[in-house]
Parts: C-alpha cells; structure tokens; sequence
C-alpha cells in the first residue's frame, strides 16, 4: 500500500493535477497538457485518439492502448514434431519493427482485450487520428508502461508457442524503441464491446 504525499503536478506548466478513479492519463485543467501518472510522479506522455469509423448507435467510449514499437529479432528457433516455421510457410510473422497493441483499460473485460491485442498486433493497422475525444467518453486507463511492455513480449512469445510441433527453442532479442498511447474508439452494448476502426 502506498500513499501519494506529495501533491500531483502537470508535467508541462507544473498546474496541481487532480487525480480520479485511478486513471494513470492525467489532463491538467490549467494548460490542456496530459501527464501519465506512475511511481507517485506525473511525466509527459504521447497520445493519439483515433477517428472512429464506424457508425453505430451504441454508447462511444475511447479505449486507451499503450502501443509498444519494438524489434524483435529471433536469431535461432528449434521445433519438433514435424513442425514448420510461420517464414517458411509465408503466414504472419510477428518480428522485424512493428506495433504491439495492449489494451490498458481494466474496464474491458480480459476476453475482448486478448482478442484486441492479438488482433491488432498481427494486423498492424493504420489509422485517422483527431484532435479531441468527439462524442464519446474517455476511458480510464489503468496499465502502466512496465506491464504494457511485459505484455507485449509475452503476446509474442504465445504467437510463437502456437506454430504447429512444439517449440524447442527461441534465441530473440524483444527490443521495446518507444512506447505511446492510443485512444481506439469502442461501442458498449449491455454486455458487448466493439472496435469502432
Ligand atoms: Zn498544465
């Protein structure tokens, strides 16, 4: 258990922050500056917000992600049972430069959160950005960056575990080159969330 003893404060004009419902995405009152809140600290963080681009009637809400840029390098890999590598196969790979999709918002049940990441992760796709959180809410988000990025290599390594046989060995380097938050507008219904990209 800890306790915050020293007063919040924006990270760019230094404004007191107030701090609600958990939320590590902190928007300073005085200047319109967010700051990300961990360890007892506010620092500067970038965000997007994503354009939705589908209709629907449904209540909007921006779901944040933390999108994790990385390389991954695998420098040997050892499968038995007959199995054969995604690079002979020509499927999807989930190595080289790209963007790691980890949905940070405790709100969205774990189920539609894998699928999300997955999904997105595999797909890699781009988006329409705006510059305000237009007809929805804003979710609270809840990860931090640490478990963001500790997520997002094990989303690789279960991409690589699910190959058919039975990976005997993985010699990689997961190298996280930045990390960033995007705001992917979601519709709720009484018991179902969809991406609105
Ligand atoms: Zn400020």
């Amino acid at each position: 258990m800890s306790i915050v003893l020293q007063p919040l404060k924006c990270s760019s004009c230094a404004a007191p922050l107030k701090s609600k419902e958990r939320d590590r995405m902190l928007i300073c009152e005085h200047c319109g500056s967010t700051s990300l809140f961990a360890d007892g600290k506010t620092s500067p963080v970038e965000f997007a917000i994503v354009k939705p681009t589908v209709e629907e009637k449904d209540s909007l809400w921006y779901v944040p992600f933390w999108v994790v840029n990385t390389d991954v390098i695998v420098h040997h890999e050892r499968i038995s049972g007959g199995g054969i590598s995604r690079a002979v196969t020509g499927q999807k790979q989930m190595r080289g430069v790209r963007d790691f999709y980890i949905c940070a918002a405790d709100e969205i049940p774990e189920e539609y959160a894998r699928v999300w990441n997955m999904e997105l992760t595999i797909n890699q796709p781009e988006f329409t950005t705006i510059p305000e959180f237009k007809n929805g809410g804003r979710m609270v988000m809840t990860m931090d960056k640490e478990t963001a990025k500790n997520n997002a290599e094990f989303i690789f390594l279960r991409y690589e575990a699910e190959i058919p046989g039975t990976l005997l060995e993985l010699d990689y380097d997961f190298i996280v080159k930045s990390t960033k938050v995007l705001y992917l507008p979601a519709y709720k219904t009484t018991n179902n969330y969809q991406l609105g990209i």
